[in-house]
């Protein structure tokens, strides 16, 4: 058995999921303004067939109160993820391929990027009875390294960590302050963290969700529930081929970024600025990583921050990258869902 794939493969996948309206959204205030054509094809505001529009109650003859004309924009993915659309079939055509790459010896990295409240920690993380892709992706890892065993010797290890303010914490053993070293042989390494050897999925649910229990949450005026930090999730394989004594390494970086709204909607003030601008630092740095590797220039910005230092050796090069963008349909997030169906769309081009 092998896992080896011959078929050639695009660097960067980027698929977008539409999350459901949620109760604050289905009242007379918002519109949907994300309509999913197909697999491929969204359009954000669209003109066409747009449901009646109505405030308070009282039918608009014009959408003037919210916008005055439609953009009517179509965007191509290579997958779009309609409201009804599961986690497990979000993996399928997302994560899931990922692990022949792996096998391959091949760094791969995911990630979650959207608003806060667009998504993100439901399509990676989930829930118990619907486990998030962090989880499935592992759960194919494992399965696929059980295929492979009779060839290969595995070790396999976890670690957990946030990017919090420009401060990398371990989430594994919470209250460490972690470095980022760089290693000639192993890449970019985080001294002192948290290693965890598993040897099954079932172990890592447990495990993510002390994590996620340690992450920074600071509430904001604008969103209770406002994330500012970066989970990172991170999958070290070895694998040792018994014939041949083959030692073949690869990394999974999956992420949970943190919300990708303007610091300015978040009422941030004085010493809270500070805050807002160094989250927007480790989005604002991956995103230039990200016109550069589009743009095929030969310096891409890896230093400028914490999260694509630490990601140097996965996202790139001869790395496979996973692009999520989560979205809200609702016109109460229309500037949030139009700033990241173009974050994407850039994204594409890598
Ligand atoms: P984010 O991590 O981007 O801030 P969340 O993942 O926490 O957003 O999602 C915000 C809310 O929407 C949560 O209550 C979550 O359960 C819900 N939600 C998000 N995506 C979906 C989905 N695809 N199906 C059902 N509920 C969802
Ligand atoms: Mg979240």
């Amino acid at each position: 058995l092998t896992a080896t794939t011959s078929t050639s493969r695009a660097n960067i996948k980027v698929v977008v999921r539409v999350r459901p309206s949620n109760t604050k959204e289905s009242g007379d205030n918002h519109r949907v303004v994300v309509k999913v054509v197909d697999e491929n094809v969204l359009i954000f505001d669209p003109k066409e067939n747009a449901e009646p529009f109505f405030y308070h109650g009282v039918q608009q003859k014009t959408r003037d109160l919210l916008r005055k004309t439609q953009k009517d924009l179509q965007f191509t993915f290579h997958r779009v993820f309609d409201v009804h659309v599961q986690n497990a079939e979000v993996f399928d055509h997302s994560t899931k391929p990922l692990i022949n790459s792996l096998m391959d010896g091949i760094n791969c990295s995911v990630f979650a990027y959207g608003a806060t409240g667009a998504g993100k920690t439901y399509t990676m993380l989930g829930n118990p009875s619907n486990p998030g892709i962090t989880f499935l992706t592992m759960e194919q890892l494992f399965h696929t390294k059980e295929e492979l065993s009779a060839d290969r010797d595995f070790q396999l290890g976890i670690t957990y960590l946030e990017v919090y303010n420009e401060i990398v914490q371990d989430l594994l053993n919470p209250g460490s302050t972690l470095t980022l070293r760089e290693d000639s042989k192993f890449g970019v390494v985080v001294a002192g963290i948290k290693y965890v050897e598993i040897k099954s999925a079932n172990e890592l649910y447990t495990l993510l969700e002390q994590g996620n229990k340690n992450r920074t949450q600071h509430p904001t005026d604008a969103n209770s529930e406002s994330s500012r930090s970066h989970a990172v999730f991170q999958v070290y394989l070895k694998m040792k081929f018994k014939v041949t004594g083959e030692i073949r390494m690869a990394k999974l970086s999956m992420i949970d970024l943190a919300g990708s709204e303007r610091g300015s909607a978040t009422g941030f003030q004085g010493a809270r600025f500070v805050e807002g601008a160094n989250i927007n630092k480790s989005l604002l740095a991956l995103g230039n990583c990200i016109n550069s590797l589009a743009d095929s220039q030969r310096h891409v910005p890896y230093r400028d921050s914490k999260l694509t230092r630490l990601l140097k050796d996965s996202l790139g090069g001869n790395c496979q990258t996973v692009m999520i963008a989560n979205v809200s349909p609702s016109s109460l997030s229309y500037e949030d869902t139009y700033n990241t169906l173009r974050y994407a769309t850039r994204a594409k081009a890598i």
